[in-house]
């Protein structure tokens, strides 16, 4: 069976995770001499909004404390944008954010406002949504010099305006959705979408601990079990993590993963060469509608792949 092949995609949704877990996930992945692909949040933390979900989802309620949500983000961040005034993150972390992609990681934009698009974005008018991404892609472009050529969407979350905007914008490819799909082209208000959808393939580790028996010293095995290795060329699995946990509390686990990649012999790309992997392939990639659904362990919806659209030509 030929070796696992894996994308690390790295969302980075607060202050504290770009300031800290971000630099111990570099530091993690230059030991295993590894690249990932980093996904950036650059505009004002308000995490501390979520501290009002508490009090009007008890779903969410109960995940936060299954998954010890304070170990997880620390008191400061559940204050920012409630007690505490918001830190923008581009500029206050511009440091940390330029030397991820010196160390040669993909840079992706992840928000502008991380709380605004997962808990508000199917409320907002369409120049709102317009808004979040374009100032998303100004401060990529101001601190990075280039626009972004990948968007990994907040909470997995996306509507179809925010859809055909981020198309509209030119970038390369989205990585919104949740499912086992190969990389396809969305179908959004009955045209397919140039920009290619990467979903991420496997469940994440905050969705897996505590369900089924998974803790802390059994997940990283769980996981690798559940690497396709056929057919050949392996399909590509995309697995999310989060500097908030993966760079800072459960820091261990993302080591001993990077162990247990290195030992399985797992084929490591980035988000943008399975994107550029996809385009050159002698099928091109399918098109596809985009649904709402639910992932086990997940609070909120998130968007699936749908079936396939067979399109003319
Ligand atoms: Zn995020």
């Amino acid at each position: 069976m030929p070796a696992p092949r894996v994308a690390l995609k790295i969302d980075v949704d607060t202050f504290r995770g770009t300031r800290d877990g971000v630099p111990a996930m570099l530091a993690d992945l230059a030991a295993a001499g590894v690249r990932a692909s980093f996904f950036f949040s650059l505009g004002p933390d308000r995490s501390g909004r979520a501290v009002f979900r508490l009090l009007t989802h008890p779903r969410f309620a109960a995940k936060m404390v299954r998954t010890n949500a304070a170990r997880l983000y620390g008191l400061e961040t559940a204050l920012y944008g409630t007690l505490l005034p918001s830190p923008i993150i581009g500029r206050r972390c511009r440091e940390v954010l330029l030397r991820c992609r010196a160390a040669g990681h993909e840079v992706g934009l992840h928000a502008w406002d991380h709380r605004t698009w997962q808990d508000r974005l199917h409320r907002l008018p369409r120049p709102a949504v317009e808004r979040l991404i374009d100032r998303g892609i100004a401060a990529f472009a101001e601190l990075f010099g280039e626009r972004p050529r990948g968007f990994a969407a907040p909470a997995w979350f996306c509507t179809d305006d925010a859809f055909e905007a981020l198309a509209a914008r030119g970038f390369d490819y989205l990585s919104v959705s949740r499912g086992a799909a190969p990389p396809f082209h969305p179908w959004v208000r009955g045209r397919p979408l140039a920009a290619l959808e990467i979903p991420t393939t496997l469940p994440t580790f905050d969705e897996e601990l505590g369900r089924d028996g998974v803790d802390e010293s059994n997940y990283v095995e769980r996981l690798v079990a559940r690497y396709r290795g056929s057919p050949a060329p392996a399909p590509v699995e995309v697995l999310t993590l989060h500097a908030e946990s993966e760079g800072l509390a459960f820091r261990h686990l993302f080591r001993r993963l990077l162990a247990r990649h290195a030992e399985l012999g797992v084929a490591t790309l980035t988000l943008g060469e399975l994107a550029a992997e996809a385009r050159r392939a002698a099928t091109p990639p399918p098109v596809r509608r985009v649904l709402v659904g639910e992932v086990p362990g997940r609070a909120s919806p998130v968007v699936i792949p749908g079936a396939p659209v067979l399109t003319a030509g």
